[in-house]
């Protein structure tokens, strides 16, 4: 893995350590918009005439805004700290390009990313964004790298993948010098900085003299899940729980890896050039429906998040975008806030877990981590109010011949 990472992170990779103490110039990055507020939906709340209390952490408060910058921040600067001096990377919706450029920016590292191609054309302003907080970026499949050149050839209207992206930034990665890769979800290493969330939403609502008996967020990879959910389930396996807190991951019904995918071996990219990863898969050759949240367009789910969907730690749930954004409209008439077409997928299941309270007359309290702002993504909220947002729900027998291209993988 040292041909891709840099030794602090593939050490945070394995470690049994329980914690690691967040180093002082993180925590100075971390304090230009940390600690996120934990917000009461009340106003949401009495919208749906429920008993429920509704909490959001709100992540979007983050320069780039997103969750991500939480983890885009540590990579950058253990990689400064062992001499490197640039990062590639790939991206979907371009919340990770701009999350890894902004971190870039701030420990003195170039950025190179890869961005898919439906994404490139269709979200240019955060295209943009890289460029100003000074990053190179490349549609992907590109011509910069042998696959992204092979993918065009068979395909010259390829849309990309995550996949695919991830690939041509590993092989930018090890053809070059100095240079280290780096990935925005899925690998223990970057569900552990995401944490902090975690951390700081415990300490929060107990300010509110409350405790989540559901907490609920989108997945893409996993990790703004995992962030959330992961310490709240510490306490719940310690006994230290006030409540017996139940976790629900919520995936596009566009990639559904938990919901129809199998937990198996398989690798983290289209290339084959990651090492296999036990996790929740649609196989790597999978490519998913061109749906508004690009976050969600991953064919696997993070190990660890995976394992305890297994282990029946997690209840998985899959919806389609105009459920969401539909959910995301009743938030927006609610709180005013416009959130990112990922986060809208985990307001459906809260605004679904709402209103069983409202029928049974349970007042319980639901916690969900709102992972960014939709201020980027008004292409969605164009489509959904010109009605013309799809409702993808990705074919069964398409999944089966992409799962069935990894069986060899596992015998
Ligand atoms: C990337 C992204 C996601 C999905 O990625 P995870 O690793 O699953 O968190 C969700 N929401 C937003 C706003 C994102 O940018």
């Amino acid at each position: 893995m040292e041909a891709f990472f840099c030794k602090e992170l593939i050490r945070q990779e394995v470690t049994s350590e329980r914690f690691i103490p967040i180093p002082e110039e993180v925590r100075e990055a971390y304090r230009i918009y940390r600690p996120s507020p934990m917000f009461r939906a009340i106003r949401l709340e009495r919208l749906l005439k429920t008993p429920a209390k509704i909490y959001y952490k709100y992540e979007g408060v983050s320069p780039p805004g997103s969750h991500k910058p939480n983890t885009a921040i540590p990579q950058a600067f253990y990689n400064q700290k062992e001499g490197i001096q640039r990062l590639t990377t790939e991206t979907g919706a371009g919340q990770w390009g701009s999350s890894l450029a902004f971190a870039g920016m701030i420990f003195d590292l170039k950025v190179t990313v890869y961005m898919v191609k439906v994404s490139y054309d269709n979200k240019p302003y955060r295209k943009v964004m890289m460029g100003v907080y000074g990053a190179e970026v490349f549609p992907s499949p590109s011509n910069k790298t042998q696959i992204g050149k092979k993918i065009l050839e068979d395909d010259p209207e390829s849309p990309g993948s995550l996949g695919i992206a991830i690939s041509e930034a590993i092989e930018d990665c090890v053809n070059s010098k100095n240079t280290k890769y780096s990935l925005g979800s899925v690998l223990n290493h970057v569900l552990h900085h995401q944490t902090i969330t975690g951390q700081e939403a415990i300490e929060q609502i107990k300010m509110a003299e409350d405790y989540p008996d559901i907490i609920i967020g989108c997945v893409g990879g996993g990790s703004n899940f995992a962030g959330i959910a992961n310490p709240f389930y510490y306490e719940k396996i310690r006994g230290k729980a006030v409540k017996e807190t139940h976790f629900i991951a919520v995936e596009s019904t566009a990639a559904p890896s938990f919901t129809e995918g199998e937990y198996t071996y398989d690798f983290g990219d289209t290339g084959c050039m990651t090492p296999l990863l036990k996790m929740y898969t649609l196989g790597h050759g999978f490519i998913p429906d061109p749906i508004h949240a690009g976050g969600l367009r991953y064919h696997g789910k993070a190990p660890i998040t995976s394992l305890m969907v297994k282990n029946g730690d997690i209840e998985p749930r899959a919806h389609h975008q105009v459920d969401a954004m539909q959910a995301a409209m009743t938030f927006i008439q609610a709180e005013g806030l416009i959130p990112a077409p990922e986060s809208a997928h985990g307001l459906k299941a809260v605004i679904d877990e709402a209103l069983k309270c409202k029928k049974t007359g349970e007042s319980k309290t639901i916690l969900t981590l709102l992972s960014g702002h939709g201020y980027f993504d008004m292409k969605a909220y164009e489509s959904f109010l010109g009605g013309k947002l799809e409702p993808y729900i990705m074919a069964k027998d398409k999944i089966e011949s992409t799962v069935n291209e990894i069986r060899h993988l596992n015998p």
